[in-house]
C-alpha cells in the first residue's frame, strides 16, 4: 500500500534537521517513509493507493506521550478529586479501577490519546489485581497489552512493580499509628524479605512471559520493566531489573521524586538522594525513562545527564497532585533528555498533548526581563526526540526510512480570521493548536483515524458499555476516609523543620 499525505506545511526532520516544506507531502510505503518533498513533485513521481491531505492541513509526526498509566476514564469523573500524591494515591490504589473491564478502560485510553494526535504512548500499567493474586494478575495484564495492541497505537508497556512500602514510605513507622480495624480492613503490612523476594519472583515471571508473548512480535510494541520508585522497590530488585534489561535489550520506566517527601525518602532512609541511590545501584543508562523528577538537585541532574537517562515531564499531573514545578530549565542547560508526559491527567481533563506543551510552554516562564523560557521550538522537540529516547527507536520525526508515525492537523480553527506571516509555524502549533484539530492519523503506515474518526474499534459502543458502573461502596469510602487523615498526619510531620514552599516569596 502506497499513500501520499500532505498539505499546506509539512514538517520535516527534528531539532537542528527540522525544515518546514511549504505545500509538502509525504510517500508512505507499507510501515516506512519512503520519500518527503513538495506535493508538486512528489504526486507525480509515484502512483498512490490513495492520497489524504487539504491545503488546510498541517503534516508533522505523531506526537509522543512518554508517560501514562492507560486510564481511560477520567478519575475526577469517578469522584476521586485531585490532592497531594501520598493522600490521593490511596485512592488510586484502592478505588481507582474497580468495578472495570481492563481491556475496555485501556482501549478508551489509547482512543482518546490516538485521535488527539498521540501515536505513540508508555503504558506504566498498574493492575488493580495484586501479585498474589496471580492468575487473575496475568489476565488483567494481557487484557492491557492487547488493548493497546488492538488499538494501533505504538506501545510501550511497562508493568508497574511494587515490593516494599505499599501504603507510605515508610510502612515500619507509619503502621505503628494505625488503628487495628484499618491495618486489617485493607490488610496492610510490612514486607518481608520473603516477601519482596516472592513479589520479584512472581514479577519476572509475568514479565518475561509477556516479554516473550509481545515484544517487538509487530513492530509497534515494545514491553518495559516497570519498577514504580525507588522507596517502592528493594535494592535488590532493582539489579535484578537491571539485569534483565540489560540482557533483553530493553527499557525501563519509572518514576522519581515526583514529591518532596520522597526526596525525603532519600536524605531519611539512604543518606543520599534517590537518583544518586539509583546510580549508586547502577541501574541508570540511555534505557532508563523517569517520571516526573521534580525534586531533583543540581547534582542528580549532573548524574542523570551523564548517565543518558531521560526525565518525562508531566506538567500538568505535577500541578494537579501538588508536587510542584520540575526544573526543565536546569535540565536543558545540563544537555539532559527531556520527554512530555500526559500521566492520565491533562490540564483540562482531556488526552491533549498539544495542551500539554502549551502548559509547558507556560510554566517554565522565569519571571523578569532576562526572559528565561524554553522555546516552542524546544517543546516540540521534547516531545519527539525526548519521546524517541524513551521508545528506543528512530521515530519523532518525518524522514526518509523512519516509521510512517505521522499526523494531519487542521489550521482551519486557529488560524482564524487570519496569521501574521511572521508567526512561525512551531510557534502556531505550540501556543494554539489542540488535540481536537488532528483530523487523520496514521501509525506505522495504518492509517488510523481518517476524518476524526478512529477506525481500529466502534468507541460509541465502548462508551455505552462504560455506562452501566456499578455504584460506589459506602463502607471502602468510610474506611478510605479514615487511612487518608492518618496519611496526611504522619506526613505532616515530615513538613517539620522543612523550608515552606511559597510563592513569589520575598
Ligand atoms: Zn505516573
Amino acid at each position: 500500500m502506497r499513500t501520499l499525505l500532505y498539505g499546506k506545511y509539512l514538517i520535516k526532520g527534528a531539532g537542528k534537521m527540522r525544515e518546514i516544506i511549504k505545500d509538502g507531502a509525504v510517500c508512505v510505503e507499507g510501515s516506512v517513509i519512503k520519500d518527503v518533498g513538495s506535493f508538486k513533485v512528489l504526486s507525480k513521481s509515484y502512483r498512490y493507493d490513495r492520497k489524504i491531505g487539504s491545503d488546510k492541513h498541517i503534516v508533522m509526526p505523531g506526537l509522543i506521550n512518554s508517560h501514562d498509566h492507560g486510564n481511560g476514564i477520567s478519575l475526577i469523573l469517578r469522584g476521586i478529586l485531585d490532592g497531594p500524591l501520598e493522600a490521593w494515591v490511596q485512592e488510586f490504589f484502592y478505588r481507582g479501577m474497580e468495578g472495570w473491564n481492563t481491556y475496555d478502560n485501556v482501549m478508551l485510553s489509547c482512543i482518546n490519546q490516538i485521535e488527539n494526535g498521540v501515536t505513540c504512548f508508555v503504558n506504566h500499567y498498574y493492575s488493580p489485581f495484586d501479585l498474589l493474586d496471580y492468575d487473575r494478575h496475568v489476565k488483567d495484564i494481557g487484557s492491557a497489552v492487547r488493548a493497546g495492541i488492538d488499538s494501533g497505537g505504538r506501545v510501550l508497556f511497562a508493568p508497574a512493580f511494587t515490593n516494599q512500602n505499599y501504603c507510605t514510605y515508610a510502612d515500619e513507622s507509619f503502621l505503628q499509628t494505625l488503628p487495628e480495624e484499618i491495618k486489617r480492613y485493607f490488610k496492610l503490612g510490612i514486607a518481608t524479605d520473603k516477601d519482596k523476594a516472592e513479589r520479584l519472583k512472581l514479577y519476572m515471571k509475568v514479565f518475561k512471559d509477556i516479554h516473550r508473548k509481545y515484544d517487538s512480535k509487530d513492530e509497534r510494541v515494545r514491553i518495559y520493566l516497570g519498577p514504580s520508585n525507588v522507596h517502592w522497590v528493594s535494592d535488590d530488585a532493582w539489579k535484578e531489573i537491571k539485569k534483565t534489561a540489560v540482557s533483553l535489550q530493553t527499557g525501563i520506566h519509572t518514576h522519581l521524586v515526583e514529591t518532596r517527601y520522597q526526596a525525603q525518602y532519600g536524605s531519611k532512609f539512604l543518606g543520599k538522594t534517590p537518583a544518586k541511590h539509583l546510580e549508586d545501584l547502577g541501574i541508570l543508562g540511555p534505557e532508563v525513562s523517569c517520571a516526573h523528577s521534580i525534586w531533583l538537585t543540581r547534582e542528580d541532574i549532573s548524574v542523570l545527564a551523564k548517565t543518558g537517562a531521560t526525565a518525562v515531564h508531566n506538567p500538568s499531573s505535577n500541578l494537579r497532585l501538588f508536587n510542584g514545578i520540575a526544573p526543565v530549565l536546569d535540565m536543558k542547560r545540563a544537555g539532559m533528555s527531556v520527554a512530555i508526559g500526559l500521566d492520565g491527567a491533562n490540564i483540562n481533563d482531556e488526552r491533549d498533548m498539544f495542551q500539554e506543551m502549551r502548559l509547558c510552554s507556560l510554566l517554565h516562564r522565569v519571571p523578569g526581563v532576562q526572559a528565561s523560557h524554553l522555546s516552542s521550538e524546544e517543546i516540540l522537540d521534547m516531545n519527539l526526540i525526548g519521546g524517541s529516547k524513551v521508545a528506543l527507536s528512530e521515530i519523532g520525526a518525518i524522514e526518509i526510512g523512519r516509521k510512517a508515525d505521522i499526523i494531519l492537523v487542521n489550521m482551519a480553527r486557529f488560524t482564524t480570521p487570519f496569521v501574521s506571516p511572521k508567526l512561525s509555524l512551531i510557534d502556531l502549533l505550540v501556543l494554539r493548536a489542540k488535540g481536537s484539530d488532528v483530523d487523520h492519523v496514521m501509525i506505522n503506515g495504518d492509517l488510523v483515524v481518517r476524518n476524526k474518526r478512529f477506525l481500529k474499534a466502534d468507541k460509541s459502543k465502548l462508551l455505552r458499555g462504560m455506562r452501566k458502573w456499578r455504584e460506589r461502596d459506602s463502607e471502602l469510602d468510610q474506611n478510605l476516609a479514615k487511612l487518608v487523615a492518618h496519611v496526611r498526619s504522619f506526613y505532616q510531620k515530615w513538613d517539620e523543620g522543612e523550608p515552606t514552599y511559597r510563592m513569589n516569596f520575598m
